[in-house]
């Protein structure tokens, strides 16, 4: 298995039109222009996979990704968080994503994609309760990180850790930069070991 087999497979603006709920994938959610499309690209090593845009909060479908093993999934959520977006819109948004990471089996992890420069937005919380509630396993990325010099990040990186240490789904928090590569090799590890079940 290997996330640089991915390539497109679905898309669909709720869980009634996503692929069958069976195998495992892992799905990434981040608030508009967090890094979210960079990092699945940097992770599958692919320049196009996921659209990252210029105008953020444009991409409202929830886009699945085949790996080279059979119903292995890669889940590209929804961004979220732009005020140029409507306030019906947003809370349509929030329903199906909410329907999606309580409602599907195969769903094994959420990688929440997060701008180390604006970490724990309002938009994480949300996500960080809805996957405690569901005891569903989330990897941080800090992402961005080249943004600032190394110690400057792992002290971030410190603090992040103290403020979630208290929520038992977070599994780690792992500094990530898309323009440096960092935190590829452990970020893609876990990935694979929650596709591995
Ligand atoms: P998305 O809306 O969460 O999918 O965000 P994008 O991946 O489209 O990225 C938003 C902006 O941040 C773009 O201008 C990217 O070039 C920039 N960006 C994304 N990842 C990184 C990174 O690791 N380092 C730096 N310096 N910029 C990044």
């Amino acid at each position: 298995l290997s996330l640089h087999s991915a390539s497109f497979l679905s898309s669909g603006s709720k869980l009634s039109n996503c692929p069958p709920d069976i195998g495992a994938e892992v799905a990434f959610a981040g608030r508009s222009n967090a890094g979210k499309s960079s990092a699945i690209n940097t992770l599958t090593q692919q320049k196009k996979l996921a659209r990252t845009s210029k105008t953020p909060g444009r991409t409202q479908l929830i886009n699945f990704f085949g790996l080279n093993k059979p119903d292995s999934k890669l889940v590209d959520l929804p961004g979220y968080g732009y005020a140029k977006v409507a306030t019906q819109v947003k809370e349509d948004w929030q329903r199906h994503l909410d329907d999606y990471l309580r409602n599907r089996q195969a769903l094994q992890g959420l990688v929440l994609v997060m701008d180390i420069r604006t970490p724990l937005t309002e938009f994480d919380q949300m996500m960080l309760n809805w996957c405690d509630l569901s005891s569903l396993p989330v990897l941080v990325l800090l992402t961005k990180a080249d943004k600032f010099k190394y110690g400057a990040a792992k002290n971030i990186q410190l603090k992040v850790k103290k403020e979630l240490s208290d929520i038992k789904c977070v599994k780690d928090i792992v500094l990530f930069s898309s323009l440096k590569r960092t935190g590829v090799p452990e970020a893609s590890k876990q990935i694979i070991e929650w596709l591995s079940v």
